[in-house]
């Protein structure tokens, strides 16, 4: 098996992944990087990312506006020395990309322009129409590709994080293309795999978004951190699940049921639109099993209504969200409401990591959306995600380049790897049983869907969680049907649904133990906050017989829990 070495290796080419590898050839020239990604660079989930980029740039907003925002959206489970530093990163990072050729939307004196975003107190949300992703993606990935020690490995697919002794000593990789199978050694890697969302049925992200780098890092014994936080959309397209950006409210969007209330009223009367997203779906859903939902050919929805804006200003501000609507919703909005309902849409949980990115695994750091570094909490506002991977994708990349630097090559035993290897071709690939792939996929996000979905109560979680560990039983009959290594996609299929199993399992074994209500966590059977009991962060650690739940506590600088109302 052919050996590749590189100081760091980055595994993900999403918002995060490059802004990493920036960072640490910033850091320095003597280092070599490697980006791997299982996709070409821009076609990383990052590059769907609508709406915005949160950071305080005006007068009358402040760091500590921003900071309590983010705290009271998180519903006090944000570890707030965290949520104090990136507040003050954000501004640096917006202005870098301003430097890099972001096309930034202007006002009409010519500065960045920003937009209102929900549970924001300010306009914060920085925003190239409703294209920021896609601009910002394609600005980081010119950027990086301007150092002569970054190296890519596109279309790479990574299958496991290789340790000894906890410490992180390399990676088993595939080239896609051939099939070929290498051990990747390294002084330090950087998980930058985005989320999970695909565990769900009805999402806005990707089929990319199969969380496997968090599986990865948890099966190489670090813990993921408060899994059972999976944040709802309010406004998924009805019925692809395709988003419509939470910038339309903040352009005046309304919502409204079939009476033709605009019902947040009753749920969020201050902010109405712009509350934030936890509450928004769970309007949204009591709305709906109230029977106030409208009726369509496919199901129960919400109007998202944009027609007062005008067309100009649809145009102008909302593109793309025009494009969508009229191609896969069937409905121009400058003529029609847009039918939508909540959709999966962000992991607040990940691989547990510091201020600084490090993971419990000496040399494993973690950043962007597969990581959890307690910033978002119990429920991430809009904009803040993409921010957290500019602002921890660049710490994480500079603390890797620090630890590469001050340290030498591990050793990457060519057993182990071999083993992988055999995991992979002589196993799975070789797989001849009765169960399909795509069926047990469908089977657990259906699972998920029905069972661990906006409303959650005991019952359900427990029947989910037997459910989901029998389909992992059943993932031991699959078969992959085509024999090929080159760009076997039923292969990749395979590994990320193995990915996935393992993360439904841990989302709700962490929700069934979580006998509270917080952020987007809602019980039917436990409806209250219980800071008493709850105020601490679930540490999911990897065992045979499934999770082990471990809890630790809440860091809280300056803002004592309160009650949450909007
Ligand atoms: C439609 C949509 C709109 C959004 N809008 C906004 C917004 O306006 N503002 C905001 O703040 N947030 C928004 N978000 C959320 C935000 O975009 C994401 O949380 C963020 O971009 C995640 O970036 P990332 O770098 O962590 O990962 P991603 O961009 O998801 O990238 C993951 C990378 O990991 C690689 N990878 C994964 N597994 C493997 C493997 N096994 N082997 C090799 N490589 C692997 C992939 O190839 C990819 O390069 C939006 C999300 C969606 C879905």
């Amino acid at each position: 098996m052919e050996k590749i070495s590189h100081d760091i290796i980055i595994v993900g080419a999403g918002i995060a992944g490059l802004r990493a590898a920036i960072a640490a050839a910033d850091f320095s020239s003597k280092i070599g990087i490697a980006v791997v990604s299982k996709v070409y660079p821009v076609r990383s989930h990052s590059v769907c990312a609508q709406g915005g980029t949160a950071a305080v740039l005006r007068d009358g907003d402040s760091y500590d506006l921003h900071s309590w925002d983010t705290v009271k959206g998180s519903d006090f489970l944000a570890d707030q020395n965290v949520v104090e530093f990136f507040v003050k990163q954000c501004p640096e990072e917006i202005i870098a990309l301003e430097h890099w050729g972001c096309p930034w939307s202007r006002t009409e004196d010519g500065k960045i322009n920003q937009r209102r975003f929900g549970g924001h107190s300010f306009p914060r949300a920085c925003f190239a129409a409703d294209m920021t992703g896609f601009h910002e993606m394609h600005i980081l990935d010119a950027k990086a590709r301007t150092y002569g020690n970054i190296t890519f490995y596109d279309e790479w697919f990574v299958t496991s994080i290789q340790t000894v002794d906890n410490l992180a000593v390399g990676l088993t990789a595939f080239q896609m293309k051939t099939g070929k199978m290498c051990a990747m050694r390294s002084k330090a890697i950087v998980m930058a795999t985005g989320g999970h969302e695909r565990i769900y049925e009805f999402t806005t992200f990707s089929h990319t978004a199969t969380g496997d780098g968090m599986t990865m890092a948890y099966r190489a014994g670090a813990p993921l951190k408060d899994m059972e936080f999976v944040q709802f959309h309010p406004t998924g397209l009805v019925p692809p699940g395709v988003l419509i950006t939470e910038g339309a409210r903040g352009e005046g969007g309304h919502l409204v049921n079939s009476k033709g209330e605009r019902f947040m009223e009753k749920y969020a009367p201050e902010k109405m639109e712009l509350a934030p997203r936890d509450i928004i779906a769970r309007a949204e859903m009591t709305e709906i099993s109230e029977d106030r939902g409208l009726k369509g050919q496919y199901g129960p929805y919400i109007a998202l209504d944009l027609r007062h804006l005008g067309e100009d200003k649809i145009n102008e501000r909302l593109p793309l969200i025009r494009d969508v609507a009229i191609k896969l919703g069937g409905v121009d909005p400058v003529e029609e409401p847009i039918p939508i309902r909540p959709a999966a849409h962000y992991s607040m949980g990940g691989i547990s990591a510091n201020i600084h990115s490090e993971t419990s695994i000496a040399g494993l750091f973690a950043a962007g959306e597969c990581s959890c570094m307690s910033l978002h909490g119990a429920n991430r506002l809009g904009t803040n995600s993409t921010a957290e991977c500019l602002v921890f994708g660049a710490v994480s990349g500079r603390e890797a380049a620090k630890y590469a630097l001050a340290n030498s090559f591990p050793e990457l035993s060519k057993e182990r790897a071999l083993t992988e290897e055999k995991r992979i071709f002589d196993g799975i690939l070789a797989s001849n049983g009765d169960e399909r792939v795509a069926s047990l996929r469908n089977e657990m996000r259906q699972i998920m869907n029905g069972k661990a979905w906006i409303f959650r109560d005991g019952h359900h979680l427990q029947t989910a969680l037997k459910e989901i560990r029998a389909l992992r039983k059943k993932f031991e009959n699959i078969a992959v049907e085509d024999k090929d290594k080159q760009y076997n996609t039923g292969l990749i299929g395979a590994l990320q649904l193995d990915f996935t199993l393992d993360l439904a399992e841990i989302t709700v074994a962490s929700a069934l133990a979580r006998t509270e209500s917080r952020g987007a966590h809602y019980r039917f059977d436990y409806p209250k906050r219980d800071d008493k009991e709850w105020l601490k962060h679930t540490l999911a650690y990897y065992s045979k017989d499934g999770p082990r739940l471990e809890y630790t506590p809440v860091t809280i600088t300056r803002w004592p829990p309160t009650e949450r109302t909007y």
